[in-house]
């Protein structure tokens, strides 16, 4: 079994990026400029965030962060949205999701300027992504391909199976995936909530998205001796022996299925890491379209 240090990879494409920012700015331009807006208390999402943020200063980006109590009202987040898009001084911005339950996702999603979207959500980017056309990726699906493509990963003629459909995960990974592109050309199967017989289709794959939030989910009789499992889950299981009373699992059951697959991204370290990556990649395109070559 070979892992999939996302977190090493990660780190490479930062020192990448930090090259070619300061190779660019040189001093006399300013860098480029994420801002991040978090709204409540959620303590994953402020996480979240404070990686983001971290990892700009790392590729000597600028980042702003916004932070908002929970009773922030819908009107509210949508004049920071429309100041964020108005400000010259930002290349790229994200609302942290899940937003409090008042706020409607949707609605704050469609208000940020595609060319700004740097978290690759707006329709505008989707339908972009879908025709193979130049657009902002979902940071996590972007993340996943460059690790498959970095690794030298077959994905061209390969079984893929997808578990789960969400907007974010699931969905746009399964069209990556199919896409007429290197990596890509793979054929897709998405399962979800309701599928039917779903191990049927993972025995089958090549290799399978496990994005389900389920944790320690898919077993090893569930998949075929030499896959390639990408395991996007994040969950929090009690470790009453640590002192944060938890620890992190994903969704594939990493002891039994890293003793048949061939390539397994581990969690933490594994996908995670590659979804900040991708959302400094993003900042750094937007950078290059609205500020250096406007
Ligand atoms: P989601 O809850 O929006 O979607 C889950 C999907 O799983 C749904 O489409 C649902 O149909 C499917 N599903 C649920 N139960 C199922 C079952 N029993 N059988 C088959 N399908 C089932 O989740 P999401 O936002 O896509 O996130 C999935 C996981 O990935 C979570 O653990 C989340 O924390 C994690 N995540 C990680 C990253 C990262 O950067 N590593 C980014 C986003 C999400």
């Amino acid at each position: 079994m070979n892992l999939i240090d996302g977190k090493a990879l990660s780190n490479t494409i930062k020192e990448e990026i930090a090259a070619e920012v300061s190779k660019i700015c040189k001093g006399q331009k300013r860098p480029p400029h994420l801002a991040a807006v978090l709204v409540g208390e959620d303590p994953a999402s402020a996480v979240y965030v404070r990686n983001k943020v971290r990892s700009c200063e790392k590729c000597g980006f600028e980042s702003t962060l916004i932070k908002k109590r929970e009773n922030t009202t819908e009107d509210e987040l949508l004049e920071i949205v429309k100041e964020l898009n108005e400000d010259e001084d930002i290349d790229g911005f994200i609302v942290q999701l899940p937003l409090p339950k008042h706020i409607d996702e949707n609605k704050i999603t469609l208000a940020i300027d595609p060319g700004k979207d740097v978290d690759g959500f707006h329709p505008t980017n989707f339908g972009k992504m879908a025709q193979g056309l130049p657009a902002y990726l979902p940071a996590t699906p972007f993340g996943i391909m460059t690790m498959l493509d970095r690794y030298n990963i077959e994905v061209q003629g390969k079984n893929c199976v997808v578990l789960g459909r969400s907007n974010i995960v699931g969905t746009p990974i399964s069209i990556l995936l199919s896409r007429k592109a290197k990596p890509g050309n793979a054929t897709v199967t998405l399962c979800h909530s309701r599928t039917q017989n779903l191990a049927d289709y993972t025995r089958k794959a090549d290799i399978i998205v496990v994005a389900l939030g389920i944790p320690n989910y898919l077993k090893a009789d569930m998949i075929k001796e030499g896959a390639v499992i990408i395991d996007v889950g994040i969950n929090r299981i009690e470790a009453p022996e640590r002192k944060s009373g938890y620890r992190l699992v994903g969704d594939a059951d990493f002891d039994e299925v890293s003793t048949k697959c061939s390539h397994i991204t581990p969690v933490p370290g594994g996908v995670g890491p590659m979804t900040v990556t991708s959302l400094l990649t993003n900042t750094l395109q937007a950078y290059k379209s609205n500020f250096l070559n406007k």
